[in-house]
């Protein structure tokens, strides 16, 4: 299921907390202002599975793969990657397509993964919390000041620009303070990162290219409106010490692997065929370019835009050079899907679920398929499969969409209320969601596994950054 956009379930948290970095590093950032709400989330099983892959081995050598820390990517084409609640690493796609090799990528992953390791949000959270301390303190007794100021019946005496002085100055001093705690964790996560990158005999070059390009006096930082440069305060001496680090590893030279090199270009490809107008994209790809990837982009890009025909003549020319790579399959069925072909789709989906270990968004493809050929032949295993798939991949709507579908067509109303609230509540629309819940109850015997489900969904909570409509 390439890219396509779901509701987060991320965003008060983590805006809330961005907000203030950003607000202590850079008082007038916008950027994250405008993201308040939250910015929507790209699924795709090739991309997140190659993320995955790059994470992997850092996350080992930093100690943390027992944690289950999720690779998440952000529907944003400016460059920015973060992490929120320990829990989860944040990538713009824009990142992705910035970055020319996995090497770079995986250096600011490495840098991410550092800010993980020492616990910095946590710290940075008390030091907020101290600092917003510091500043309510400092302005009561900049009030003080006010006050005896305006008693001594002299509004001119000196007296009330002393209390305005006393606001002004320890507000200024706090925020240079945060500044250079700020910068200080920053230097300790670039530290980690290349120790994380040298324990796993990768090169730290990609890290420094990368940060290289975001020095405060770079072309690229004057733009300004980067989040990334705003939450990442990156000095000439910062990257300076990142360089000779970086230099003094034994991997400094080493390449990326030209296959994993292979798979960043096709991921790059593909984002951009499904983000990117089209011309765009086939100026990136034009038909001058023969490689694989540049093929790949023009095949989605060609299926995006209706003609089916083309696009299947282009996939099956893929598949001939990597019969194996489930993603050309998954491709052909959500091709032959959205054309309005779900039994013709069915085959290749098969094949793209088991060539990819049962990846689950790609089984709830199959499972949509099989909804959508109308015969009631399928319904059973559509069940069977996208059951499977929602319990293993809990966060994606589309799943219990098809599973309310299959359960309507069986006749089993109260397992189509139940995962038809269960979708609603993943999208975020908690009123529809608890209206299913209440109905999906009154189908249920009371107390079955189905009604706990269904009185769990009446009496949530909103999930976070969710209105509670
Ligand atoms: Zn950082």
């Amino acid at each position: 299921m390439p890219l396509r956009t779901a509701p987060p379930k991320i965003a008060s948290k983590l805006t809330a907390l961005l907000t203030a970095v950003a607000l202590a590093v850079a008082p007038a950032s916008s950027a994250l202002a405008q993201q308040a709400k939250g910015p929507p989330v790209i699924r795709d099983t090739e991309a997140e599975q190659l993320l995955r892959e790059y994470t992997r081995p850092i996350l080992r050598a930093a100690g943390l793969e027992k944690q289950n820390i999720q690779m998440v990517i952000i529907n944003e084409s400016v460059f920015n990657a973060f992490v929120a609640d320990g829990r989860r690493i944040f990538v713009n796609y824009g990142a992705l397509m910035q970055s020319e090799t996995p090497n770079q990528i995986i250096g600011v992953l490495a840098h991410e993964t550092g800010h993980l390791a020492g616990g910095h949000l946590s710290k940075l959270r008390e030091h907020l919390a101290q600092a917003q301390t510091q500043m309510i303190i400092a302005m009561l007794l900049g009030a003080g000041a006010l006050v005896a100021g305006a008693r001594s019946g002299n509004p001119n005496s000196g007296l009330s620009n002393v209390g305005a002085a006393a606001v002004a100055a320890p507000g200024e001093m706090i925020r240079r303070n945060l500044l250079s705690y700020v910068r200080q964790q920053e230097e300790n996560a670039d530290r980690a990162g290349v120790k994380f990158l040298t324990a796993t005999g990768q090169s730290a070059r990609g890290m420094y290219e990368t940060f290289k390009r975001f020095t405060n006096d770079s072309l690229f930082a004057a733009r300004g409106a980067d989040p990334y440069v705003q939450s990442h305060p990156m000095p000439a001496e910062r990257v300076a010490a990142l360089e000779e680090l970086a230099r003094s590893s034994p991997y400094w030279d080493k390449k990326d692997d030209p296959a994993l090199q292979l798979r960043h270009d096709m991921v790059r490809a593909k984002i951009s065929a499904f983000m990117e107008r089209q011309d765009t994209v086939y100026r990136r790809y034009p038909l001058s370019n023969d490689t694989l990837p540049a093929r790949y982009a023009r095949a989605i890009t060609t299926y995006l835009h209706g003609d089916l025909r083309s696009a299947l003549a282009q996939i099956d020319g893929l598949i001939q050079l990597q019969p194996n790579n489930p993603y050309f399959y998954e491709l052909r069925g959500q091709a032959l899907l959205e054309g309005g072909k779900p039994v013709e789709a069915i085959a290749p989906l098969r094949k793209a679920v088991a060539l990819s270990n049962n990846a689950p968004l790609i089984e709830m493809l199959l499972g949509q398929a099989l909804v959508g050929a109308n015969n009631k032949a399928y319904t059973e295993e559509a069940i069977t499969i996208l059951r499977a798939a929602v319990a293993r991949e809990t966060e994606a709507p589309l799943g219990y969409m098809q599973l309310a579908m299959a359960y309507g067509r069986k006749g089993d109303l109260a397992q189509a209320d139940l995962a038809s609230a269960q979708s609603a509540f993943l999208r975020g629309d908690n009123k529809t969601a608890r209206e299913l819940a209440s109905r999906a109850k009154t189908r249920f015997a009371v107390g079955t596994p189905g009604w706990v489900k269904a009185d769990d969904i009446v009496a949530a909570k909103p999930l976070p950054g969710q209105d509670s409509n």
